[in-house]
């Protein structure tokens, strides 16, 4: 066994993975890993407590929910770790990568998952550790690869864990790792997104009157619905090396839906952190991770939601066409 096997395999919880191999609900068997890295104190109880629920807010066609997550943080790397260095511990920027599962189970021994494979992929569930939702899940490749949109991937997942919502950011459109391939998994009943009016409708396909630009796509077949998401990302994808996306799909109980967030580097905000939110912002959810940023939000609400979105909104001639062209097609 290599160093990544020996890794993977001291990663994951054999028991809930032998649940998961006898075909157990796979809803139930994640909340329950979720549960089980709480009382582990992998996941702070005083971080998971404090998610508070989400406010709703609405006004002049928009609507996004307030949540307060003071304990939201990105996964760091202390400067005590000392990685055994019998075999080649992956870095980033001079730093071990978070997402190897080399540098999991050195740093972070208790962290448990379950090792799924999706399209031919190796990917394993772990709990998000910056989470917005209770449960929230993180599923990394066990290799460590760049954070490339392999819509098929996506959607394997979603059709793994019918109910869930699974998300996909693009590297600099909020994905906290660029380096490692990596989405993530949650449930929730709705999103605000999906209550956004329609802007242009067409076969399959919508724009939603949404301060950034989000198309909805539609399909009652997982092959039909896969295909054209694919294509639809490469082409979008294809217009420059600036372009990326915010993946979010779902298979609901007769539909397969999915909202393709159309982003460009070019386009940033200075009401995020990084200039560059991920899929929640335009999802509708705004974190706020203290007392100053959540009494903004409170205060100046849909003004600042809809500021935020049309920041990071490409405009620009390419822009236009393709839309165009998707509407006709
Ligand atoms: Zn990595």
């Amino acid at each position: 066994m290599n160093g990544l096997d020996r890794a993977l395999n001291s990663i994951i919880d054999h028991e809930l993975q032998a649940k998961w191999m006898s075909g157990s609900p796979k809803q139930t068997l994640l909340e329950q890993l979720f549960t089980t890295q709480v009382e582990n104190g992998v996941m702070p109880r005083a971080q998971i407590e404090g998610i508070s629920t989400m406010e709703p807010y609405q006004g002049d066609g928009i609507h996004f929910c307030l949540q307060r997550n003071y304990g939201r943080v990105t996964r760091g790397v202390s400067e005590q770790v000392h990685p055994n260095p019998t075999y080649t511990i992956p870095f980033r920027g001079g730093m071990p990568c978070f997402c190897c599962p080399e540098v999991i189970s050195y740093q972070w021994p208790k962290e448990r998952g379950v090792y799924i494979e999706v399209g031919g992929l190796p990917l394993v569930i772990l709990p998000n550790i910056s989470p917005i939702f209770v449960p929230h899940f993180t599923a990394i490749s066990p290799e460590h690869r760049p954070q490339r949109m392999d819509c098929n991937v996506a959607v394997g997942l979603a059709a793994l864990v019918p109910g869930a919502w699974v998300i996909q950011n693009g590297q600099d459109a909020g994905a906290t790792n660029p380096w490692h391939y990596h989405l993530q998994l949650f449930f929730a009943d709705t999103l605000p997104i999906a209550v956004c009016p329609i802007k242009n409708k067409g076969d399959g396909v919508e724009i939603l009157d949404h301060p950034t630009l989000v198309i909805r796509l539609q399909a009652h077949e997982q092959a039909g619905f896969e295909t054209r998401l694919a294509a639809l990302v490469a082409r979008y994808l294809g217009l420059g090396d600036t372009r990326r996306v915010n993946l979010i799909v779902r298979e609901e109980p007769d539909q397969w839906v999915g909202y393709i967030v159309l982003r460009d580097t070019r386009f940033r905000t200075d009401l995020y952190r990084s200039g560059q939110p991920g899929y929640a912002e335009p999802a509708g959810i705004i974190s706020a991770v203290d007392d100053a940023s959540y009494d903004i939000w409170a205060l100046e609400n849909v003004q600042r939601y809809h500021r935020l979105m049309t920041d990071i909104r490409p405009i620009d001639s390419e822009t236009d066409l393709f839309i165009q062209a998707l509407l006709a097609s």
